[in-house]
């Protein structure tokens, strides 16, 4: 399978998206030969392969659906999940905010439904590399085989293991933990990451946040931020243009820092007590 994002052509091998009715969509990975079925009907992926991206296609039942390219969040949206899973939403702030791009090299915990992990690997690029660590078997299967199906397996090492007994990789500047007790492996992160390096957090509960910051602090973290993300949808009709009846009001916290290497004499600690005093400012 590939990316292949810049084709006006769907060809065998892509990912495509069969988007029909009332928001139902499917990826599929396009194969000559195979077929694909749903409830509305069989559609043959011959049929398929050689027409341009946005074509409109139909089942033998008559159903409907446009055949385009999927974007990186629409992989996000209809991976397969055994756990919660890291959201469009806080992935695309993770992203800018913690400088994830090309060539880097990231590391992560836990590996979950591997959400995260798919935008990390595309992310990273060809030249680029994620571990991720993940403490239970099934998910770390079940983030293997959404990889494999992104296409994107090359580019991340899966590692079985509970991050309590630290990380084997020294090289990151970037380590993402999505556990629930990120604050009793601040030792581990510490010793991964580089000094200078991005730690990045998300926790569902203002609790969980408040004991990650002390122990952040602890481990000489600075640049602490901690922010949530809230995004509403429109109602896309240009005669009643107005906000979607619900929203999700809630999914999680970030929290972001960085590690410090700190000079012995005491004007370090006052600079480095004035920089959290400093974040208590409004970051735009
Ligand atoms: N970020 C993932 C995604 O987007 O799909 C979801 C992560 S899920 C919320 C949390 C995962 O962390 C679970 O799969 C859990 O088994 C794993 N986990 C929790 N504690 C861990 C530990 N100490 N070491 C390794 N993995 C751990």
């Amino acid at each position: 399978m590939a990316w292949n994002l810049s084709g006006t052509h769907a060809q065998a091998g892509d990912l495509a998206q069969l988007a029909g009715l009332r928001n139902k969509s499917f990826i599929i990975q396009l194969v000559p030969g195979a077929v694909f079925q749903t409830h509305r009907g069989v559609l043959n992926h011959d049929d398929l392969i050689g027409l341009p991206w946005g074509s409109q296609v139909f089942s033998h039942q008559g159903s409907a659906f446009f055949l385009l390219q999927p974007s990186l969040g629409d992989l996000l949206r209809e991976i397969k999940r055994n756990t919660q899973i890291l959201y469009p939403k806080e992935i695309g702030f993770i992203l800018v905010q913690m400088g994830i791009g090309p060539g880097q090299h990231v590391l992560e915990a836990g590996t979950g439904s591997g959400a995260l992990t798919t935008a990390l690997a595309y992310m990273v690029g060809k030249e680029g590399h994620v571990t991720s660590y993940e403490a239970r078997p099934e998910f770390q299967r079940l983030a293997q085989s959404n990889l494999k199906r992104a296409g994107l397996e090359d580019r991340v090492t899966f590692k079985l293991k509970d991050i309590q007994e630290g990380f084997e990789d020294r090289k990151s500047t970037r380590l993402i933990l999505d556990v629930a007790n990120p604050y009793d492996y601040m030792a581990q992160v510490r010793a991964a990451l580089k000094p200078g390096g991005f730690f990045g957090s998300i926790l569902p509960t203002t609790n969980q946040v408040a004991k990650l910051l002390i122990a952040l602090r602890q481990e000489r973290f600075a640049f602490l931020d901690v922010c949530e993300i809230m995004l509403r949808y429109y109602k896309p009709e240009p005669d009643r243009l107005r906000p979607t009846d619900r929203m999700v009001a809630h999914t999680g916290y970030l929290i972001f820092g960085r590690p410090i290497l700190l000079s012995e004499n005491s004007a370090g600690q006052d600079l480095l007590a004035e920089i959290n005093a400093d974040r208590e400012e409004e970051v735009a």
